[in-house]
């Protein structure tokens, strides 16, 4: 995958998560103000336990706040101590949510947002150290949505039920997992993802979905890197959607030699 497809380090992206940082902290900025009103207001037996739970809660945001600028202006393509990596990627899991709802209250597009979930997780998965995966250790991931509407063979229950016959893209896609010996799986749902996930163990995952899927499943999947590539839908969602076969096999060639580009 280019550095740049991996990057959250994109002019738009690097704005966008810019602005939503410091609103969001603005808006945490003014919850906390209220907050001291009320503690220096409340009667003298309560003051000190809420002084101390205030307390708790400005020095943990402060780490948290760290973790975010860390993330925000570490090195792209350089690779991060685990420490600092879990440091970045704790920081993020738990400032998202709230970049996430001050997003919607002012009425930025969820796709944005979420791509942006995305984009990040593929950039800490690019400072990750990670070993050379085998092929068949790693899985494709992608929705049956990419399948040709009207194909009459059912690839979900096999992909080798594709007669590569090129009329949608599960061709390049079977061809992929053959040239490189990785698995491949083509799912109609969250829930069989997860199973196939569970069931095939893989040390390393390219998922292909939209941004609301990757969004969820990128957050399901803990414990293996998981590189998300967010498909295209030229005929509207869940129609005949299209991805960029290129992004999927530099993602491979990603694992496949280690982390290395
Ligand atoms: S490439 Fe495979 S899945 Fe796609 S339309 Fe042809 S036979 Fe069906």
């Amino acid at each position: 995958m280019e550095v740049n497809q991996l990057n959250l380090k994109t002019e738009e992206n690097n704005k966008l998560f810019f602005i939503l940082f410091i609103i969001t902290l603005l808006m945490m900025a003014f919850v906390f103000m209220i907050a001291c009103i009320f503690i220096f207001s409340s009667r003298r037996i309560y003051k000190n336990i809420l002084l101390i739970i205030f307390g708790s809660l400005i020095v943990f945001l402060c780490f948290i706040i760290l973790g975010i600028l860390i993330l925000f202006f570490s090195k792209s393509n350089k690779k991060t101590h685990f420490l600092f990596l879990k440091w970045m990627n704790l920081s993020f899991k738990i400032f998202y949510p709230f970049i996430y709802i001050v997003s919607q209250s002012i009425r930025i597009d969820k796709d944005k947002v979420r791509r942006l979930y995305t984009q990040i997780n593929n950039y800490l998965v690019s400072k990750q150290k990670i070993p050379v995966v085998k092929g068949n250790n790693i899985l494709l991931l992608t929705p049956h949505c990419i399948q040709w509407a009207k194909c009459p063979y059912k690839v979900t229950n096999d992909v080798m039920n594709c007669k590569l016959c090129g009329k949608c893209q599960v061709k390049d896609l079977v061809e992929l997992s053959r040239k490189y010996d990785t698995g491949l799986s083509i799912v109609t749902g969250g829930t069989l993802a997860r199973q196939n996930v569970v069931q095939k163990k893989p040390k390393a995952i390219v998922a292909i979905a939209c941004e609301r899927d990757l969004f969820s499943g990128i957050q399901d999947v803990k414990s293996i890197p998981v590189l998300g590539i967010i498909n295209e839908r030229p005929e509207g969602p869940c129609y005949n959607t299209r991805i960029n076969i290129s992004k999927v096999e530099e993602a491979i060639l990603y694992f496949l030699k280690g982390g290395k580009k």
